[in-house]
């Protein structure tokens, strides 16, 4: 650690911190360790209590589908892709994109497991259908 550079170099805020452990495919939420609250995005405070600076925890990355709309997008620049909204089990919604589901189904109330794939710039965290057992 270096004190010189203070001013060119601030400490990691939330959002750094979340954006760097994605770019190591990490998930991480952060959890109030007074109460317990989770939340997305990053802020460098509980927005349920006001405590200060909430822990990093890794979620089970398990969740459910609130909603799914298609983008239109030209063939040629790589064709249609769906924008998802997913409710995480540990409270927190979560915008993102579906991978190897059946085309044209439903996937609103399906659940789906958090998963990484390559992106131009760097993992790109992206949800797949997961089967559970009753
Ligand atoms: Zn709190």
């Amino acid at each position: 650690m270096s004190s010189n550079n203070a001013e060119s170099s601030p400490a990691l805020g939330p959002q750094q911190h979340y954006l760097q452990a994605l770019a190591d495919r990490r998930l991480l939420l952060q959890r109030c360790a007074e109460c317990g609250w989770h939340q997305f995005p990053p802020r460098s405070l509980c927005v349920h209590c006001g405590a200060g600076e909430p822990d990093w925890v890794s979620p089970s990355g398990l969740g459910t589908v609130y909603s799914c709309s298609v983008v239109a997008r030209a063939p040629e620049v790589g064709g249609d892709y769906n924008v998802v909204l997913v409710d995480l089990d540990e409270g927190v919604r979560l915008m993102s994109h579906m991978v190897n589901h059946p085309e044209g189904s439903s996937l609103i109330g399906s659940r789906v497991s958090a998963c990484f794939e390559p992106g131009p710039e760097g993992p790109r965290l992206v949800f797949t259908p997961v089967e559970e057992a009753a």
